[in-house]
């Protein structure tokens, strides 16, 4: 069988189930060897339950004791049983299962596995695959298996099953790689990567095997975004701003004096969008370094002129937030503007409106989420674009916008911390400014990191804060497994906080299962302080901007990476009040605390990207997920920097030799190319 074969020629896949893998990008049985696992399982021997950690995956052995009980409602059935061993009991619990009454009540050693943790003081196992009989587990003892990304109806074991089958046809001429990198590099030979990413010998091979695919992932990457850039020269600048008196009267309006940086890189703006070509410039500054008021800036210069500006949020919530808060500067400040509001969640008729005030031209500052303000709307004069917080903006969206008229400038805002150096690899056809200093007013923001046993704690402290009149966040822990149960799991814990806390407090949830105008709701609540703690999952990470809460309490901080970390903490310390970070940690782990320490004694994003790779090493499989940095399969921006930097070398030394990739040496390559290419103008978000 050939790599270009349909994956439903595979034993197995039916119609049904190769519709499902095309749901994923897999078309061909080629395809399924590029389709990475996310994580392995590594499967331990049994710890005795007395000593299962709370918060990790731990396997134990015992047997049932007592009942197996079966409760809760027909929708959401909780199966409960005690595990016993030598060492102690350990409760379990499983939802949706209610035939394992049956099927473990019958006595015997059984095995399970799973994550612990800890709930209203109790440790329980949640969830656990079970082997029954004991023995079942003796075959996955010590292996490495694969963990796939899924999609609802597709089973990892009908991956694995796949993949296996997919082996078999590797063949050597569909390597990609250019020769000679392989030799250079010492690189894992193909087919021994191939077989070494699915299924790892150990650790060891795991990571040669990823190294190689790291490298075509970034080469590929890179000899993209050159080749688009070869073909596409920058559009003469169609518009003519000419400075307003207006924003100076506004800057010396503001209660607040922008940072050198911030008018550096206003500077910067002001002369690109004066400039002889449009602008594509990103903006890079860490959280909290005052990117919106630049944003502003930059809108109010087109607006001023007689042009639109649109400016994209990548959620519903921040768009609102940035509605609310730019038509407050309009209307504070006596800017003659009308900024108008382009969200999914709105009515039809609110709709039809705002899309009429955007065509008449009556609206001049368009805020709203990505798909609205790209496919749906008609422009009068469009003259820039500004994203914020995501990372690429294709040249299709940009010619999409332009519609008839003529390109606008493109002004894409991040707080992904990556050192410049990368960044002009990453971003090679942007022009980058950076906000490399914080606001003065600001009061450090206090952290500490502190074990479980602290909970009631920072829960009084948090009681006292809100008494004082401030605002808390409460972050909950992940539940990777699902969605639903992470929903659940907030709901919960919102519900005990609400007890402990009493009825002087109101404990709001937000997760990311919501519906939009519910997520609304909360948010304007928080905003307007009827509730004063928001337990959430990480859907609040992204740039919301709730000055009175100081406050954040991050549960399971050791499962979080840094960056995301310090993501989620940039939620405080936005004010004028002293401001507190609470990592709570379930692990003892010396390594945990050293890392999380980092957080500790930095409140720079880049530092802490520097720190969180030493740390990491070269040890760790995949990386820790950061989330809003720039997506590769395999790749990790920060852990594999170096060869980021090599691949980037190579692709200057290919396209020096073939510029138009047309040798036959590169056929391989240009196909991935090319579809990336095409990817990369297609993509709204990475
Ligand atoms: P981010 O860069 O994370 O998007 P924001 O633009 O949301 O940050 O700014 C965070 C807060 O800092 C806002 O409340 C904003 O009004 C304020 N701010 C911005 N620039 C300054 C400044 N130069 N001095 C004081 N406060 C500022
Ligand atoms: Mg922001």
């Amino acid at each position: 069988m050939k790599e270009t074969e349909r994956i439903g020629s595979l034993k197995g896949i039916g119609e049904k189930t190769e519709k499902l893998f095309q749901k994923v990008g897999v078309e061909t049985v080629g395809d399924i060897l590029r389709y990475y696992p996310r994580a392995f399982e590594i499967f331990e021997e049994p710890v005795p339950v007395g000593n299962v950690e709370e918060g990790k995956i731990n396997t134990v052995a015992g047997k049932v004791f007592g009942r197996i009980q079966v409760s809760g409602n027909t929708k959401m059935q909780v199966t409960t049983l005690y595990l016993k061993d030598l060492t102690g009991t350990l409760k379990v619990i499983w939802f949706r299962m209610p035939f394992l009454r049956n099927t473990l009540g019958k006595g015997g050693m059984l095995i399970l596995r799973g994550r612990v943790i800890r709930k209203k003081d109790t440790l329980v196992m949640e969830h656990p695959e079970v082997y029954y009989p004991a023995a079942k587990y003796e075959e996955k003892l010590h292996t490495m298996q694969p963990v796939y990304p899924l999609t609802a109806g597709l089973t990892n074991n009908a991956v694995i099953k796949a993949v296996r089958q997919a082996l078999d046809c590797v063949n050597p001429n569909t390597d990609i790689l250019p020769e000679g990198l392989e030799e250079k590099y010492h690189f894992m030979s193909y087919e021994g990567a191939v077989l070494n990413i699915h299924f790892p010998e150990d650790k060891e091979h795991f990571a040669a095997a990823r190294e190689r695919f790291v490298f075509e992932e970034f080469l590929v990457f890179i000899l993209s975004l050159r080749q688009m850039k070869g073909t596409q020269n920058r559009a003469k600048n169609g518009f003519h701003f000419s400075d307003q008196p207006k924003i100076s009267g506004f800057l010396k309006a503001l209660p607040y004096q922008l940072t050198d940086a911030q008018m550096k890189v206003w500077g910067e703006i002001r002369a690109d969008m004066q400039g002889e070509h449009v602008m594509s410039r990103l903006v890079q500054g860490d959280v909290g370094s005052g990117k919106t008021v630049i944003a502003f800036l930059a809108l109010l210069l087109a607006g001023l002129n007689g042009y639109q500006g649109a400016l994209m949020a990548p959620t519903e919530v921040l768009a609102r937030q940035h509605y609310e808060n730019i038509s407050g500067m309009l209307e504070t400040y006596g800017l003659p503007l009308k900024a108008e509001l382009l969200t999914g969640s709105m009515t039809p008729a609110q709709k039809r409106g705002a899309y009429e005030r955007i065509q008449s031209g009556e609206a001049s500052v368009i805020i709203g989420t990505h798909a609205l303000i790209q496919e749906k709307a008609v422009y009068r004069e469009l003259a820039l674009v500004v994203t914020d917080e995501q990372h690429r903006f294709g040249v299709r969206q940009r010619e999409a916008l332009a519609g008839k008229g003529a390109m606008p400038h493109i002004l894409v805002m991040s707080a992904t911390p990556i050192p410049r150096t990368l960044a002009i690899i990453l971003y090679g056809d942007l022009d980058i400014s950076v906000i490399d200093e914080m606001p003065k007013n600001r009061l450090p923001i206090k952290n500490c990191v502190v074990d479980t046993g602290y909970r009631e704690k920072a829960y009084a402290f948090m009681e006292k804060q809100v008494a004082q009149g401030r605002q808390c966040y409460v972050i909950c822990p992940m539940v990777e497994e699902s969605e639903s149960l992470e929903a659940e799991n907030v709901m919960d814990y919102s519900q005990t906080l609400q007890e402990e806390m009493g009825n002087g407090v109101c404990v709001g949830c937000l997760h990311g299962k919501m519906k939009q105008q519910e997520k609304d709701e909360i948010m304007d609540a928080f905003g307007r302080n009827e509730i004063q703690i928001l337990v959430s999952t990480t859907v609040v990470e992204v740039g919301i901007d709730v000055p009175n809460a100081t406050v954040i309490m991050i549960e399971n901080a050791e499962r979080f990476g840094l960056a995301q970390l310090h993501q989620l903490r940039g939620r405080v310390g936005r004010g004028k009040h002293q401001s507190y970070c609470i990592f709570m940690s379930a692990s003892k782990s010396e390594e945990t605390k050293e890392r999380l320490d980092i957080l500790n004694r930095s409140n720079d994003g880049f530092f802490i990207a520097g720190e969180d790779l030493r740390l990491r090493g070269p040890g760790d499989l995949f990386g820790i997920r950061q989330s809003g940095i720039l997506d590769f399969k395999v790749a990790d921006v920060f852990q594999d920097a170096k060869v980021l930097k090599n691949a980037s070398e190579e692709a200057s030394e290919i396209l020096k030799e073939d510029p138009e990739l047309a040798q036959p040496c590169h056929a391989g390559l240009k196909r991935y190319i090319d579809s990336k290419i095409q990817e990369i103008m297609l993509e709204t978000t990475l």
